[in-house]
């Protein structure tokens, strides 16, 4: 499939994740600061998939207003994309949610943020801690010469629950206390294909190339 992707995002983990889950050869995943396009829109949704379409719509009105960033290459298209994820814990009634980043203020350390969670969770049993991380994955398709755009999203989960200690220095973000039961490990502790395989990311950005291919195979 001939498609160049503009991801969405700032956050250097996020585009490394994402151009080891895309393994289409002819699917080229660049970042927005490679593609010249700088936008950070408020999240102003109620839901994941409303924050990850506000994201990839603002970057889409950019790359539309520059026909210079939009490839030439004939038959090739161009789809900016962007996700919204964050860490649902049941005992906190799906907090932090779509505030993950946010949550106790966006420059707090995820050290910080992890103990007080666990601080907060200390008298949660453990059949009680179940918790998810979620990502919503939008795409704006922009036209091309006879075809319209289009718009698309999809979600993927991980289930996991959360541990009573910190573990593993791999992903990023929440990863070191999250406990993936059916590895016995935390997805910190996780190498990348294997958290990739199994990441509510992963999930969410395949089932995206899938709906893209069927798109474009029209
Ligand atoms: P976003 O960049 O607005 O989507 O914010 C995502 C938030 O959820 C950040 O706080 C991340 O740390 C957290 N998050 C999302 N996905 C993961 C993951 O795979 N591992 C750890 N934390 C994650």
């Amino acid at each position: 499939m001939k498609l160049t992707i503009i991801f969405a995002t700032g956050n250097k983990d996020k585009i490394r994740e994402i151009r080891r889950i895309i393994t289409d050869p002819e699917v080229e995943v660049i970042s927005m600061k490679e593609a010249g396009v700088a936008a950070d829109p408020d999240e102003t949704g109620t839901t994941f998939e409303e924050n990850a379409l506000i994201k990839a719509q603002a970057v889409a009105d950019l790359v539309v207003q520059t026909p210079a960033l939009i490839p030439t290459e004939p038959g090739r298209r161009v789809a900016v994309m962007s996700d919204d994820s964050g860490l649902e814990i049941d005992a906190l009634g799906g907090q932090p949610g779509i505030y993950s980043a946010r949550y106790m203020g966006h420059e707090t350390s995820y050290t910080l943020k992890m103990n007080h969670i666990m601080d907060i969770m200390r008298d949660v049993a453990q059949q009680d801690r179940t918790a998810r991380f979620t990502a919503a994955v939008a795409a704006v398709l922009l036209p091309a010469a006879q075809e319209p755009g289009k718009t698309f999203v999809t979600r993927g989960t991980m289930e996991g629950s959360i541990g009573y200690s910190i573990c593993g220095e791999g992903g990023f973000g929440y990863d070191p206390f999250f406990y993936l039961p059916e590895f016995g490990v935390t997805s910190a502790q996780l190498t990348e294909d294997q958290k990739n395989a199994v990441s509510h990311r992963g999930k969410a950005v395949r089932a995206m190339m899938k709906l893209l291919q069927q798109e474009l195979e029209k």
